[in-house]
């Protein structure tokens, strides 16, 4: 079994529009979408969910109100500002205090200086992970809260599932849709994948990108494919990429060229190739074909 990561130096480069049209000519792949702070990669796959989990990524403090008696300590103690009197108050103090959840960064000092154990320490929900039905195959995916962190360790969880879901269901390949940038969860996403495949633009900021990712993944030793998504649309800066693609040790697997079906298959929730049958969709195919030689 192999796994595959297709990242970005940012987001909006297409990245998952691609991942989209994979998922449709993959003929025995289980998906991941990695991309957990802003995954949409359900927006064309559709998934029906089958199984849904909270995922938990920490711990937070809470105040239990009947216990606290007033002293402040716990105020005094955080550097998060994270805790108020404005609590409902008990037989000793008229109001008690309380810790916002979004502001605690779970270092537990409040708790450790509570006089009376009145503060408890529990697993904190910052989001939901799915195993779902797609029309192509089965998708691991996740929703992670607003504001909330460790991205990281959500992302490794969707890709353990996914590799357990591909082992038991015989499958010979994972696609996953990794996170942008060059973060927690992209080092999350890419770490023991078997090929990374970075999608860029035809632009400055695109080939900037380009080297800061590619430096990420050249430290993992792990083969980086790269494509050019809007290659026609600067030719120059396309071949600027590619001399430096080919100048560190990247193969160029595919330059697509620009192609508003982009947009409109994703407005009827359907991948490019499946919107069309025009040249762009012949561009992505044969970057399909070079990624799968590449990954034997
Ligand atoms: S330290 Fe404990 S008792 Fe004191 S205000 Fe905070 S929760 Fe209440
Ligand atoms: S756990 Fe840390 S961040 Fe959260 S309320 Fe207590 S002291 Fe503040």
């Amino acid at each position: 079994m192999k796994e595959m990561v297709v990242i970005s130096g940012k987001g909006g480069t297409g990245k998952t529009s691609l991942v989209a049209a994979f998922a449709g000519l993959a003929k025995k792949a289980v998906f991941a979408d990695c991309d957990v702070d802003a995954a949409d990669l359900y927006l064309v796959l559709e998934p029906k969910t089958k199984q849904s989990h909270d995922f938990s990524g920490g711990k937070r403090a809470a105040i239990i109100a009947e216990k606290c008696i007033g002293c402040g300590k716990c105020r005094e103690m955080c550097r998060f500002d994270a805790v108020s009197l404005d609590g409902q108050g008990n037989d000793v103090v008229g109001k008690t205090f309380t810790i916002d959840p979004v502001s605690c960064e779970g270092c537990k000092v409040c708790v450790e200086f509570c006089p009376v154990e009145a503060i408890e320490f529990k697993d904190a929900i910052n989001g939901q992970w799915f195993i779902s039905d797609t029309r192509f195959g089965t998708m691991v995916h996740a929703k992670l809260g607003i504001a909330e962190e460790n991205s990281g360790k959500l992302v490794s969880l969707i890709r353990r599932e996914a590799k357990i879901i591909a082992a038991d269901d015989k499958k010979d390949l994972i696609i996953v849709d990794g996170s942008p940038g060059i973060g927690c969860p992209v080092i999350a996403s890419i770490t023991g994948a078997d090929l990374v495949l970075i999608v860029t633009e035809p632009t400055l900021s695109g080939r900037h990108d380009l080297e800061r990712v590619a430096d990420l993944a050249a430290g993992f030793n792990i083969p980086v494919l790269v494509c050019i998504n809007k290659s026609d649309l600067n030719p120059d800066m396309a071949s600027s990429i590619k001399e430096y693609a080919d100048g560190h040790g990247m193969k160029v697997a595919g330059m697509i060229r620009y192609d508003e079906a982009f947009t409109k298959a994703q407005i009827i929730k359907a991948t490019v190739i499946e919107y069309t049958g025009a040249a762009v969709s012949e561009d992505v195919k044969a970057l399909w074909r070079n990624v799968t030689y590449a990954l034997g």
